[in-house]
């Protein structure tokens, strides 16, 4: 079926145009009148290609985008739906892409989504039964038409049409950070991401960095960048680390204060920063724009699109007003003599971490015991058999995960997927197959200065041993709930769980 955005995309002639606009709170509130309005000025101004429509934005409950996203298509206009994995387990999420199917809402931008933060007498309970990756791949499986047992055989639905996309971040400080943020995008596009879109960042030199990440990994998607315009009051707050993701440095902070102190109090400024934005952004090879803002009017966004434009032949000059580095900030490339851009070549990777005992132990116990070429393998699976189902080996095998590992008892172990950290209980996220894009300067989004990420952690571990490029090769399943309170050991070495599958553990003799 005809998706203009889906056309614009795949054209390499073309640049693509997406506008954001966050539906709010609410069902008849002013609100959604100012979105239906803005909807209808987009669709006939013709030069937009899509409206983005969020998702429960920055945790808070809102009106749902799925619905959003349809009475966008009705105006006459493509909507992006945000379909983020925090408050839907994955029948829920299924269940909300047939109904996107049935109304042609076709272009998703799946992500993890901010943690919750409110709700209808409190905080609402964070799902993350599937992290994005396990989405793109459920919509993919859709595409092809989903296959599921029925009860007599196979059942095979009819194909969806779905364009789904994602999202990633170049702006990461640590390169542990920032590592585990390239190793997920790669299994993204490999789990059928058709586009990629930046998170929000003023730092035209991880831009840069992107585009040449892009090109020397080949990876044959449109890449979106993302322009949110930014006034005083939203930078102070990306620049505390309190929109999760988002980073803005101080000293462009004070630019800001600067600037604010203007008649129209910075609007101008903040407008020539956007169009400076989209010329750079289009100059450097960007397939197309994301311009976003909270109280960004329609004409707002017309000046950024109509200056950008008239500015794009001076892209190289205008680009060394966006130099907004982090204070020793990782880059993945080299820097040019005299340029605020990157060479071709990649910049050292230094991090070293000192090991816990606790890690070197259990890569220890593990290698002898757990991996079927280890020397204890064939022991250990027999004991596991003999005694595996008895109520005491239950509690001896909880009680040391417990208390090495905080284990919270999901019996589909996912310790060795995440150098022994377990993303069940020590990521708020569940994030299964790489770091979310909320992390800040190796903290967790949802403990900054308490807990660091455990794919930050992860990789330093793996580092030490030059193992840190099994991140991006290891596609974790989610968990099966069918293991739930089981003993993960007896799940592994009978061959059930998602680890024994992989590598082909077979039960011993007369088990299985
Ligand atoms: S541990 Fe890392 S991946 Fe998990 S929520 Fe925190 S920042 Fe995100």
């Amino acid at each position: 079926m005809a998706n203009r955005y889906r056309e614009s995309l795949l054209d390499k002639e073309r640049f693509t145009i997406e506008w954001e606009v966050v539906p709010g709170r609410g069902a008849f509130e002013k609100v959604q009148l100012d979105f239906i309005a803005k909807c209808e000025k987009a669709a006939a101004y013709g030069r937009i290609d899509a409206l983005a429509v969020t998702d429960n934005p920055g945790g808070n409950p809102a009106i749902s985008p799925e619905v959003m996203g349809a009475e966008v298509k009705k105006l006459g206009l493509e909507p992006i739906t945000y379909f983020t994995c925090k408050d839907k387990n994955r029948n829920e999420l299924e269940s909300l892409l047939y109904g996107m199917a049935r109304s042609e809402v076709s272009n998703l931008l799946v992500m993890s989504g901010d943690y919750p933060v409110a709700g209808y007498q409190g905080r609402s309970r964070p799902v993350f039964d599937l992290d994005p990756v396990h989405v793109l791949q459920l919509v993919s499986a859709m595409n092809e038409g989903l296959e599921f047992p029925g009860m007599k055989g196979t059942v095979k639905l009819k194909p969806t049409d779905f364009f789904p996309g994602a999202v990633v971040s170049p702006f990461k400080i640590l390169e542990s950070e920032q590592m585990v943020q390239y190793y997920k995008l790669k299994k993204k596009i490999a789990a059928g991401a058709r586009f990629i879109i930046t998170q929000t960042g003023y730092d035209a030199r991880k831009f840069h960095e992107l585009m040449q990440f892009r090109d020397q990994e080949g990876l044959d998607v449109p890449f979106i960048g993302n322009i949110y315009i930014l006034p005083f009051g939203a930078a102070k707050a990306m620049s505390n680390n309190l929109v999760p993701g988002c980073v803005v440095t101080r000293r462009l902070v004070e630019v800001l204060d600067g600037e604010r102190k203007a008649e129209d109090k910075g609007k101008k400024a903040r407008l020539l920063r956007g169009a400076g934005m989209f010329a750079f952004m289009k100059g450097m090879g960007y397939d197309g724009v994301h311009i976003s803002g909270l109280g960004v009017s329609f004409d707002d966004v017309v000046e950024v699109i109509e200056r950008g434009e008239e500015l794009v032949p001076e892209w190289q000059d205008i680009v060394a007003e966006f130099d907004y580095p982090q204070d020793n900030g990782f880059y993945y490339f080299r820097k040019q003599e005299g340029n605020i851009l990157n060479r071709r070549e990649r910049a050292p990777r230094t991090v070293r971490a000192a090991l816990p005992f606790s890690y070197r132990l259990t890569r220890l116990v593990h290698n002898l015991c757990f991996e079927p070429a280890g020397l204890m393998f064939g022991l250990t699976q027999k004991l596991v058999a003999k005694w595996g189902e008895s109520g005491f080996f239950r509690k001896f095998e909880h009680l040391v995960k417990v208390a090495m590992y905080d284990c919270m008892d999901c019996g589909d172990c996912a310790l060795p997927d995440v150098a022994y950290l377990c993303p069940m209980s020590q990521c708020p996220k569940n994030q299964r197959n790489g770091a979310c894009g909320g992390s800040y300067n190796g903290w967790c989004e949802v403990y900054p200065k308490e807990k660091r990420c455990v794919w930050v952690q992860a990789y330093e571990r793996l580092k030490n041993y030059h193992e840190e490029g099994r991140i991006e090769n290891n596609l974790v399943p989610p968990p099966n709930w069918d293991f739930f309170h089981t003993s993960s050991w007896v799940n592994y070495f009978s061959g059930r769980d998602h680890s024994a599958k992989k590598i082909g553990i077979k039960p011993p003799a007369g088990k299985g």
